[in-house]
Parts: structure tokens; C-alpha cells; sequence
């Protein structure tokens, strides 16, 4: 079969690879159906995750169909169309069974694209099927459900969730990415007063504004004194989402939130950032990192096939599976191209 697999940093290839089979009982084979690329395959391509091996299949977001399962799979059967998530667990381990899948110490966790072979092929072996694979209602269509398999959740749990965004908030947004997008999309949910999406990009801002950021400001309007100036009580923030995963945009979250606020770190790093400690110490900072545990896919899935949650425009770029090569070329430059999520289809 065809997939992409990484080479060293700089360095990946759209070519044939053995096609996966069934090796351990609760595995699932799938054959993807629909795929995307993440930001986290971007900074893998950096050498930003020096755990992922040459060879490797990248690639952990996709939906796909059912067509091998192993004797131990007792939730899933040849045919059934289903959410292939960016997090395995092997719903056994101690973390697992306290809902943690994302730090599954049984096999799991974030493995696929990651230590085994991922999702940009014509086929995936997940592991663990029946605790890891969701099975997809008719309501939701592929191109909702590829939402679901990591920026979602991941916006929802590791931002808006670990953020404790509540009624009346101010919420900022660094970063109108697609997680930031879907940040802004989830926090929604809880009624803040105000969303305010920070990115350099006039077309982020624009799509920021689409997802429903009230307001929207470029880099250098970010600071303190404009963000109070944007709260009832001229307090800056209560809570400052990092969607971008550099120093930079981190140490500007940790400088946008009032006393008592909350910085939710969802980007993925490379490099160490800068923690002011000798003027954050007396302000009661919370400071969150997390990886997400998808803990909140079924309740993500409800409320995409309700109408609940707007996923529209996410997908800015669509292509068939052979033309990866030219769908990673697109989503690097997303400054030029404008993408968000690319998406690629089995045609
Ligand atoms: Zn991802
Ligand atoms: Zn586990």
C-alpha cells in the first residue's frame, strides 16, 4: 500500500509500505477512508519529537472502515465506518482506568504517527480497537468526523477544560489555527462574555472572527492594556488559551491574564520558554500543559451530530490520498496558501 512515512528531520516520502495486518488479538485493521494532516506532523517533520523513528508512518487523525478485526475485538466487525482517534488506550492500565488515555502506560496513549505506524496510508492497524475506536452515526459526515479524531477534544480538554473557562469569562485565544479555531468553537459552549482570537495572520483573524471571536487583535495590539480595556472591569483575562506551541506565545499568555487566571498551554513545544516567576509569583497563576485524553469524544460526537458545535470552514484544502506529497506541501505554507485543515479522501 501507499503511506507517508518520515525520513529524518526535513525529510518524508509518499511510497509503498508493507500493508498492516492483524498482530496482536484486539487489533483492528482500517482502511482509511479519510485523513488529515496535523500541526503535530509539522513539528515532527521539524525533528520537534525526536522519539518518532525513521521509516515511520505519520499521520493520527482519520475515519475509516473496518476490514480485518482479531479474535479479542469483540465491539467492532468488518464494514463498520469509524473515528480513528489520535489517543489509543488500553482501557486496562491504571491511568486508563482513571480516564487518563492520553498517559496509557498499557500500550497506548498518543502511539499512532508517534511509536507505530499511523494513519497517512491507504490502511492503519490500531490497537486495542474496542477502547480505542469510535463507532460514526450516519449524522456525521467524514469530513465533521475527522474534527473529532484530535483537535477537538484537544481544544476542548487540554484549552477550554483545563483553562476553566465558566459563564461571563474572557477568554483570549493566542493562535487562530485550527486548535485555536476549535478553541474558540468549544469554549463557546460555556458562555464566556467575550472571546478574543491574537494571531498575526489578517485571514486567521478573519476565520477567528467566523468561529465567533468577538474580538480580534494582531500581535502587537495584544498586550495587557488593550486586553483590560476589552473586560467589564478592566481586568484582563480570565483565561488564556496558547494555541501555537512557541516560547513566545506563552510568556504573552502568561502576560495577558488577571491575578487568579488561568493559561492553558495546548501547542506542541520544541523549545524552552521563559517562565517569569519573578513577576508571576504573587499573581495566582494557574498554568496548565496537557496532552488530551479524548475522554470528551463521545460527548464531542453528540454534539457535532445535534448541530451543536460548527465545524464549517475548518477544511480549507481537499485532496485524493495519492496526493499527499502535495497536501504537506500546502499545509506548511499555510501562510501563503491559507489552509487550516487539509483534508484527503480515498477516491
Ligand atoms: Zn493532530
Ligand atoms: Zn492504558
Amino acid at each position: 500500500m501507499k503511506a507517508l512515512t518520515y525520513h529524518g528531520a526535513g525529510h518524508h516520502r509518499w511510497g509503498d509500505v508493507p500493508t498492516p495486518v492483524v498482530r496482536d488479538p484486539q487489533d483492528a485493521v482500517i482502511r482509511v477512508d479519510a485523513v488529515t494532516i496535523c500541526g503535530t506532523d509539522l513539528h515532527i517533520l521539524k525533528g520537534d519529537v525526536p522519539e518518532v523513528e525513521s521509516g515511520r508512518v505519520l499521520g493520527h487523525e482519520a475515519v475509516g472502515t473496518v476490514s480485518e478485526v482479531g479474535p479479542g475485538v469483540r465491539d467492532f466487525a468488518a464494514g463498520d465506518r469509524v473515528l480513528v482517534s489520535c489517543i489509543s488506550s488500553c482501557g486496562r492500565c491504571r491511568n486508563c482506568r482513571t480516564g487518563a488515555y492520553g498517559q496509557c502506560s498499557g500500550g497506548g496513549g498518543w502511539v499512532l504517527g508517534h511509536l507505530i505506524d499511523g494513519t497517512q496510508a491507504e490502511y492503519v492497524r490500531v490497537p486495542f480497537a474496542d477502547t480505542s475506536l469510535y463507532r460514526l452515526p450516519d449524522a456525521v459526515g467524514d469530513e465533521q468526523a475527522l474534527m473529532l479524531a484530535d483537535i477537538l477534544p484537544t481544544s476542548y480538554e487540554v484549552g477550554v477544560r483545563n483553562g476553566h473557562v465558566g459563564p461571563g469569562d474572557t477568554v483570549v485565544v493566542v493562535g487562530a489555527g485550527p486548535i485555536g479555531l476549535a478553541a474558540i468553537t468549544t469554549a463557546r459552549l460555556f458562555t464566556p462574555s467575550r472571546i478574543i482570537a491574537v494571531d498575526p495572520s489578517s485571514a486567521r483573524r478573519e476565520a477567528a472572527k467566523a468561529f465567533g471571536a468577538d474580538v480580534v487583535l494582531d500581535l502587537p495590539e495584544a498586550t495587557l492594556d488593550t486586553l483590560s480595556a476589552l473586560t467589564a472591569d478592566g481586568q484582563a483575562a480570565h483565561v488564556a488559551i496558547e494555541a501555537v506551541g512557541v516560547p513566545e506565545s506563552v510568556e504573552l499568555c502568561t502576560r495577558l491574564v488577571r491575578a487568579g487566571g488561568h493559561v492553558a498551554n495546548v501547542g506542541v513545544h520544541g523549545r524552552p520558554a521563559t517562565l517569569h516567576l519573578e513577576d508571576l509569583w504573587i499573581r495566582d497563576l494557574t498554568i496548565t500543559t496537557g496532552l488530551v485524553d479524548t475522554t470528551s469524544t463521545p460527548l464531542l460526537l453528540d454534539l457535532l451530530a445535534e448541530g451543536r458545535l460548527g465545524t464549517e470552514g475548518m477544511i480549507t484544502h481537499r485532496f485524493g490520498l495519492d496526493e499527499m506529497p502535495t497536501a504537506y506541501d500546502v499545509f506548511s505554507r499555510a501562510g501563503e496558501t491559507g489552509a487550516l485543515k487539509v483534508a484527503l479522501f480515498r477516491r
